[in-house]
């Protein structure tokens, strides 16, 4: 379905911006998903642009509270990065669950983010991060809450002209975090439903904090504030944790595809919340 495309490959942040203000041309990083996409549909892009090689938006640093990721860190960068092993292991998870080993050396988190597929891994831990995206385009910089730059399945708060140059997050020292995934064993392994938590206790034991957050089941991957309200001030039980799993399972909105029904994505949904607690749990300091 490709038809000609024109090509460019700037080297700086500054001519990718200049390059990209028209509707149809569009950013290119690792390539593992635009291309496979031109090649099933047709799409509105007389230009891709390839910011592969822009190396301002390629880091992982560390501030005295914060995480900043740059755009074009693959997932096998994440993967590696002892940094992120000691401070955000969900997202080192669900990088580590992407694709084979070809897609995360090529795939970056950028992609995965402006690609706002509701399966996209790194979404759930990154939403209980509370991650900010740092949108770049000739115009200046902007931020906005990744809860509100995801819109729908493929949509986002990008606008034209924009790049996501890097997201950042807090460090969430106290807490025990996990992201677990279910996918058919054969495939990709592109997520039937996953999960991730970021959970954190008081001095008597009991939940101070916790944001639970799901991909695959709505046109988003998203939190689930009733789930996280009901577990506030509770202790650590199993008790607990499948209550809050059950609340999951009835506020979801999965729908049926070729990968899963949705009423097996509701229940897939409810034990992943079990699990992702339990792991998190164990990690707690
Ligand atoms: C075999 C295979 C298996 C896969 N398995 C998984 C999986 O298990 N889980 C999963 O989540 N994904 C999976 N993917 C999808 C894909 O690999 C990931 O989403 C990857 O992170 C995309 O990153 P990329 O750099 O390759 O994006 P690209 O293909 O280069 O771009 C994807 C989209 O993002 C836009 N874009 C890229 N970078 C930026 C930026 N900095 N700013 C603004 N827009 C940008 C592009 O314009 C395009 O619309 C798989 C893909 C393949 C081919």
């Amino acid at each position: 379905m490709i038809d000609e495309l024109n090509y460019s490959l700037p080297s700086n942040l500054n001519d990718a911006y200049s390059q990209l203000q028209e509707i149809h041309r569009k950013p290119l990083a690792g390539a593992t998903d635009i291309i496979p996409r031109l090649r099933r549909t047709k799409l509105p892009i007389d230009t891709l642009v390839d910011i592969s090689r822009i190396r301002e938006i390629n880091f992982i640093r560390e501030h005295e509270t914060e995480i900043e990721i740059g755009a074009l860190t693959t997932h096998s960068e994440i993967t590696d990065s002892a940094l992120l092993q000691s401070t955000a292991i969900s997202l080192l998870e669900a990088s580590a669950s992407i694709g084979c080993q070809q897609t995360r050396n090529r795939g970056t988190l950028g992609g995965n983010i402006a690609n706002a597929s509701p399966a996209a891994d790194t979404l759930p831990p990154l939403l209980t991060f509370d991650a900010v995206v740092h949108l770049g385009s000739l115009d200046g910089t902007r931020e906005m809450p990744l809860s509100k730059f995801l819109l729908g399945p493929g949509k986002t708060g990008l606008a034209v002209g924009e790049l996501i140059e890097f997201i950042s997050f807090k460090k969430l020292n106290r807490y025990g975090l996990a992201y677990v995934k279910s996918g058919k064993r054969n495939g990709m392994s592109i997520a039937v439903a996953s999960a991730a938590v970021a959970i954190a206790l008081d001095d008597n034991g009991r939940i101070e904090d916790i944001r639970l957050a799901l991909g695959s089941v709505a046109s988003t991957a998203l939190r689930c504030p009733r789930a996280e309200k009901i577990l506030i001030g509770k202790p650590l039980t199993k008790t607990h944790f499948k209550k809050a799993g059950e609340i999951v399972y009835e506020d979801i909105s999965p729908i049926d595809d070729v990968r899963a029904s949705a009423s097996y994505r509701r229940s897939v949904a409810a034990a992943l919340v079990m699990q992702v607690l339990s792991i998190a749990e164990g990690r707690l300091n």
